[in-house]
Order: structure tokens, then C-alpha cells, then sequence
């Protein structure tokens, strides 16, 4: 039989016909038509590639029905061998515009995705809010933005690729891995900038499979001069996302692009996340922040009075600092609310007022409450078990004391709303968003419930006191 392959071509169809019969139409085209076979040289087929992720992955996903191919056409002892052929995926920018003159189907994958994102017009996602100008730089943080700003500087060109930014809630994760993208686009150091938080990512990454499209979303992240993925430790558990993210890194990596990513712990302490993926992750620089020093806290607090216009003494200035000490948003919530409750009661901005509205935000902030002391005091005061609130049962009092416990660990809690779905039985975000509507109803409009509502509060309240 092998007689009749003398002919690189022929051999290499034959080896496609097998393949066709395995496996499906969509990864037939994706990865095996943009293969070419350049040469038959004794017993080994010369294969070329478009570049080593597509290598890499025809290794992990396909070794196994290729060499079966080429063995069934080519005879018991072939091999195969690969050459990796950069040029065709390296830039992908300029693959959007090569001229139509070409039949490689690879460039009708990259001409697909273009129509449906557009090379220029995407949302980026980026707050202009978020500059390296209005980030104050402190103790805490100044490693932190030295490295943001050196990569935002010089996109790719540094050895912080990717780089790590972690640290707790509300120290200025966000607002960095953004001031990286918005400067690198307004000083023209990189064009195409996208910033997602890893939820998104995942939510993303689900439809487009479930609409045959994962190749679209492929090239699309692929297509990045900067990808900028926050709170990266939502990804645990997600192997599929995480396998995708996985070859997107890669092809970034490979191609020269950079990669900036968030978390709330450094890489290494990610749980159900990938050991590939950590050990990718820590191929750069990996930077923390910690929560702001006090002359920090005086500093950020004068340039957001400032920033809105609005005088407040030094005293309270000094006040609100000393005692909300936990992050920057917290810094931010007091200082709002202590300029809300001025204007609505129309009294003035003095240590007093400060005192009384931080002791109020105080009470809904203890961290040392969990969910579980929630879900506890809500099933006593409603008269439900835990479990039957955690379970299926759709009998009214215990959907209340449900929707009521979702209410408060959402109001006292800063977990996301998917977090909380899945403390009670992996309901999802939708379902609480609903329980969080239907309390906000009760409360306003049912006195009985509200003194429910009120005995259940004032329990978790007195948790830990
Ligand atoms: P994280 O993503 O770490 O939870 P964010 O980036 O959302 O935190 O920051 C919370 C808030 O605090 C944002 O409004 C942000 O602008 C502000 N903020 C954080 N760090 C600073 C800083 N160093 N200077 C000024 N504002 C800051
Ligand atoms: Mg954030």
C-alpha cells in the first residue's frame, strides 16, 4: 500500500481522509487544514505548522490520530516530524489585511473573527478613571505601580511578562492593571488593549462554545497587543476555561504581547487552578500591595476631597484615616457616606460626624462574620433548618429565610453574587440577584417581615462583639 504514496501531497491527503473520519468538522478546520506537508524524507513526513502553541496543541489533542494516520497510509514505521513556520501567526495584525490572494484556512479563521470584533472598534473595557496621575503612591504600593508603569511604559518589552499584581479587596488591583491599559493606548505604546475580570472570561468562554464559536473567541483574546485579566483567582475549579486561557496565554506569550493579571493571592496559593497555569503565571513578575499606611490614607483622602471640590478639615481628614484602616475602598465608602449624611442632615463635616457614620459602617463591615453565622441566625429567627435552606424545598417560609439569609450575606459580606449562589446549593448569580429584589421589596412593604428582618440583623450584628 505505502508504494502508492511516493508523492508528499498524495501521502498527506490520504493521512487527512483518516483523520476527517475521527475527528469533528470544527477541528478538522482549524487544525489540521492549516497543516502543510513539505517533504517525504525516508520513513518520516515533514509536516509544517503555523507556530509552536498550534504545535503544542496538535501534540496534547491530536498525537494519537495522526500518527495512527500516518501509519495506516505511510506504513508501521513512519514518523513524523514537524516544522514550526512563525511567519504565518505572529501577526496577527497585519494577517487581517493580507491580501485575499491566499487560501491558507487559518486566515479565513483570523478574517472571521475580524468581522465579527472589528480590528480597531472593540470595547476595550477600560475606566478612564483609573490613571497612574489619581493612584497615590505609598510604602504599600509603590513597588506595585513601579512595575505597572514599566510595562504600561514599554508593553511586552520587559522581563515582567505577565505581570502578577495581587493583594487584598479594595488596595487598588483594579484601578492598576487599568492605568496600565489606559496609558499604554494613550501614549500609543499598544493598540489593542483589553481588560476582563476572569468571571467574564469564563461566562464568555461558555457561550462561545456553546455557540461553535470557540475559535472566534480564540483569535479574538489572541489578537491582543495587551491582555489585561482581573481576579484571576475566580478561575479555580473552571478546567475547561482554564485549559483555553491556558493556549491563549501561550499564543500571547509566543507572539510578543503582553500580559497583565490580578489576584488576591500571589499565584502559588491559587486553589483548583492548573500547575501549568501557576508555573505560567510566575514566568514574570509577580508584585503584591499591601494595605496603605496611614500617612498613605491621609494622602488619598486629601486628593478625593480635593478631586470632588470639596474643603473637609485636617482633623476629620485625620480621623477618617486613623480608624478605617482595612483598604482604600473602604477609605473611599467612609468618606462618601460621612459627605452624604452632612448634605442630607445638613449638618457640618466635624470629628463628630465622622465618629458617628464610621461606628454605623462599622457594624455591616465586621469581617470576622462568615456566611455560615448568617445562614445560622437567619434559619433561627425564620425557624427553618440550615439544611432546608441550603436545600431544594420551595415551601414559602423556607424561601423567604433563603432569600433573606442571600440579602444579608450579600449586604454584609463582599462576596459575589456567585460566590453566595453557591453556598446554598449552586444556585446561581441570577437567583440571588431575584432574593436580593424580593427583600428590598419586603422590607419597604411588610412591617411583620422587617421585624424579622431586624431580629435576624441584629444576631449576626452581635456575632463577635
Ligand atoms: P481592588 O481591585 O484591589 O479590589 P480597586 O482597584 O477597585 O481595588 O480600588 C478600590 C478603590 O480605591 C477604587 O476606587 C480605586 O480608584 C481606589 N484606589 C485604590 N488604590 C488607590 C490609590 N493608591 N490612590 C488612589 N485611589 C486608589
Ligand atoms: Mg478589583
Amino acid at each position: 500500500m505505502e508504494e502508492n504514496f511516493t508523492n508528499v501531497e498524495t501521502a498527506w491527503e490520504g493521512c487527512l481522509k483518516y483523520v476527517r473520519q475521527r475527528v469533528n468538522n470544527l477541528s478538522y478546520k482549524t487544525w489540521f487544514e492549516p497543516i502543510k506537508p513539505v517533504a517525504l524524507r525516508e520513513e518520516s513526513l515533514i509536516l509544517k505548522v503555523p507556530s509552536q502553541f498550534f504545535h503544542d496543541w496538535l501534540d496534547e489533542h491530536y498525537s494519537t490520530v495522526i500518527s495512527e494516520s500516518v501509519r495506516s497510509v505511510l506504513g508501521e514505521n513512519s514518523k513524523i516530524e514537524y516544522i514550526i513556520s512563525e511567519d504565518d501567526l505572529s501577526e496577527p495584525e497585519q494577517q487581517f489585511y493580507r491580501p485575499p490572494k491566499s487560501t491558507d484556512p487559518s486566515h479565513i479563521v483570523e478574517k472571521a473573527s475580524h468581522k465579527l470584533h472589528g480590528s480597531t472598534a472593540f470595547e476595550s473595557n477600560l475606566n478612564p478613571r483609573y490613571t497612574f496621575e489619581n493612584f497615590i503612591k505609598g510604602d504599600s504600593n509603590q513597588f506595585a505601580r513601579a512595575a505597572a508603569y514599566a510595562v504600561a511604559n514599554n508593553p511586552a518589552g520587559t522581563a515582567f511578562n505577565p505581570l502578577v499584581i495581587y493583594g487584598g479587596v479594595g488596595l487598588g488591583k483594579t484601578h492598576l492593571v487599568q492605568a496600565i491599559g489606559n496609558f499604554a493606548r494613550q501614549s500609543r505604546k499598544a493598540e489593542r488593549v483589553l481588560y476582563i475580570s476572569s468571571e467574564r472570561f469564563t461566562v464568555d468562554f461558555v457561550e462561545a462554545i456553546q455557540k461553535d464559536r470557540a475559535n472566534e473567541f480564540s483569535n479574538f483574546y489572541r489578537s491582543m497587543d495587551i491582555l489585561i485579566v482581573d481576579d484571576i483567582q475566580f478561575f479555580a475549579g473552571k478546567e475547561k476555561t482554564q485549559d483555553n486561557f491556558f493556549h491563549t496565554f501561550n499564543a500571547l506569550h509566543q507572539s510578543g504581547k503582553q500580559i497583565v493579571l490580578s489576584s488576591d493571592r500571589p499565584p502559588k496559593e491559587l486553589k483548583d487552578v492548573d500547575e501549568r497555569l501557576i508555573s505560567r503565571f510566575t514566568w514574570g513578575l509577580t508584585v503584591d500591595i499591601q494595605p496603605p499606611d496611614l500617612e498613605t490614607r491621609i494622602a488619598i483622602l486629601r486628593k478625593k476631597s480635593e478631586d470632588d471640590g470639596i474643603s473637609i478639615p485636617e482633623d476629620v481628614i485625620e480621623y477618617i484615616a486613623a480608624n478605617v484602616t482595612s483598604n482604600i475602598r473602604e477609605l473611599e465608602g467612609s468618606l462618601i457616606s460621612i459627605l452624604a449624611k452632612a448634605s442630607l442632615s445638613n449638618r457640618e463635616i466635624t470629628v463628630e460626624l465622622a465618629k458617628e457614620v464610621i461606628k454605623s459602617l462599622a457594624v455591616s463591615r465586621r469581617s470576622t462574620i462568615t456566611v455560615e453565622d448568617i445562614q445560622r441566625a437567619v434559619a433561627e429567627v425564620f425557624d427553618v433548618s440550615e439544611e432546608q435552606m441550603r436545600g431544594k424545598t420551595r415551601k414559602q417560609e423556607v424561601v423567604i429565610a433563603r432569600q433573606t439569609a442571600m440579602y444579608l450575606i450579600k449586604e454584609m459580606t463582599k462576596l459575589p453574587l456567585k460566590a453566595i449562589g453557591s453556598y446554598f446549593g449552586g444556585r446561581d448569580h441570577s437567583t440571588v440577584i431575584y432574593a436580593c429584589q424580593v427583600i428590598d421589596d419586603l422590607i419597604s412593604k411588610s412591617p411583620h417581615f422587617k421585624e424579622l428582618y431586624d431580629r435576624a440583623r441584629k444576631k449576626i450584628d452581635m456575632i463577635g462583639v
